[in-house]
C-alpha cells in the first residue's frame, strides 16, 4: 500500500528524501473515487520519474453553490489498493485546514479568455478553485512532472497556462481519456447514473464521434450541432454544450491546427463532460 501522508511536515519530510536520493518526483492530482483513468495518469508518470505522488483531496473552492461537494464519493481504501496496484510511492491527503488556513482564502483568477467558455461558463469560479488548489499542491509537493487527463481538456490547457505565466518549475503532461468499453469516458460521477441513465451515457461520445466525422467530411457545424443536441434529448440528456474550439487556446479552430468537439450534458444527476480529437 502507498504510505498515507497527511501533515505538510511529514510530506516535506518524504519529499526531501526522495529529492536527497536524486529522485524525479511525479505527480498525480485527484479528488479520489479513483477509476482506469486515474491509475493511467500514474502509469504515465511511473517511466519518467523515480518517485510518484498522487493527491485526494475533495477541492471545496472549485465547486459552486448547489453543486455535489457533499455528495462527491469517497473511497479511500480502495483508491489506497488501487493506487498500490500500480506503484504508487505515497498519497498527499490533506485535510481542509491544511490546504485553506485562512477562513478567506487567497484565490487565482484564470483569465476570461480560457475560463468564460464550455464548462467556466456553466461553472462560474470552478477554474479560479481548480487553479488555486492546483498551485497550492505544486508548491506543496514540488513535483518536476505533473500529469493530467485529457478528459478535462480546458482544465489540462488552463494549468498548462498557469505553469508558463508564473513560471513554475513543473513540467506538464497530458494523457489520453480512458473509456468503457461502450466508449462512455470514465469518470468518478458515473457512479451517479442508474442502469437505464447508464446504459444511455455513451450517447455523449457518439455525439462527439459523429460531429468530428461530420467536421472532418467538411460538413456545417451549426447543423451538425443542432443534430447532436436532438440525438442528445432524444436519449434523455439535457445538453449543456456542443463545441468546436482550437486545441491550443480553446479559441475559434484555425484550419491546419488541432482543434476538438467537446461536450458536456446532464443526465439525470450527472453532469458529463467529454472531447474528441478531429
Ligand atoms: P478528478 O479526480 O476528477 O479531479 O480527476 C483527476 C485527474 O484524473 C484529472 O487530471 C482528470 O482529467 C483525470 N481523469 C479523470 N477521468 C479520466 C479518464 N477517463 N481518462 C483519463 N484521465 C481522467
Amino acid at each position: 500500500m502507498p504510505r498515507v501522508v497527511e501533515s505538510l511536515s511529514e510530506l516535506h519530510q518524504a519529499i526531501g528524501r526522495a529529492r536527497d536520493r536524486g529522485r524525479r518526483i511525479g505527480f498525480v492530482p485527484t479528488m479520489g473515487n479513483l477509476h482506469r483513468g486515474h491509475l493511467s495518469l500514474v502509469e504515465a508518470a511511473a517511466p519518467r520519474c523515480e518517485t510518484t505522488v498522487a493527491s485526494i483531496f475533495v477541492n471545496p473552492t472549485q465547486f459552486g453553490p448547489g453543486e455535489d461537494f457533499d455528495a462527491y464519493p469517497r473511497s479511500l481504501e480502495a483508491d489506497l489498493e488501487a493506487l498500490a496496484s500500480v506503484g504508487c510511492d505515497f498519497v498527499w491527503a490533506p485535510p481542509v485546514e491544511t490546504m485553506y488556513p485562512l477562513k478567506q482564502p487567497f484565490m487565482l483568477r484564470v483569465p476570461e479568455r480560457l475560463a468564460d467558455c464550455l464548462c467556466g461558463r456553466s461553472r462560474p469560479g470552478h477554474f479560479d478553485g481548480v487553479a488555486t488548489v492546483v498551485l497550492r499542491l505544486f508548491s506543496q509537493v514540488a513535483p518536476d512532472l505533473a500529469v493530467f487527463g485529457e478528459k478535462d481538456f480546458q482544465q489540462l490547457l488552463i494549468l498548462r497556462q498557469m505553469a508558463r505565466d508564473f513560471s513554475l518549475p513543473v513540467e506538464l503532461l497530458g494523457a489520453p481519456i480512458v473509456r468503457e468499453d461502450d466508449g462512455l469516458a470514465m469518470s468518478s460521477r458515473n457512479g451517479y447514473l442508474d442502469e437505464s441513465e447508464r446504459a444511455a451515457a455513451p450517447t455523449l461520445y457518439r455525439v462527439l464521434e459523429t460531429t468530428a466525422k461530420g467536421l472532418n467530411a467538411g460538413e456545417d457545424f451549426t447543423a451538425l450541432k443542432a443534430q447532436g443536441f436532438d440525438e442528445l434529448e432524444s436519449a434523455g440528456f439535457r445538453p449543456d454544450y456542443l463545441e468546436w474550439r482550437s486545441a491550443e487556446d480553446l479559441g475559434k479552430p484555425r484550419a491546419g491546427r488541432p482543434s476538438r468537439v467537446f461536450g458536456a450534458a446532464w443526465l439525470g444527476r450527472a453532469r458529463l463532460i467529454d472531447n474528441v480529437p478531429l
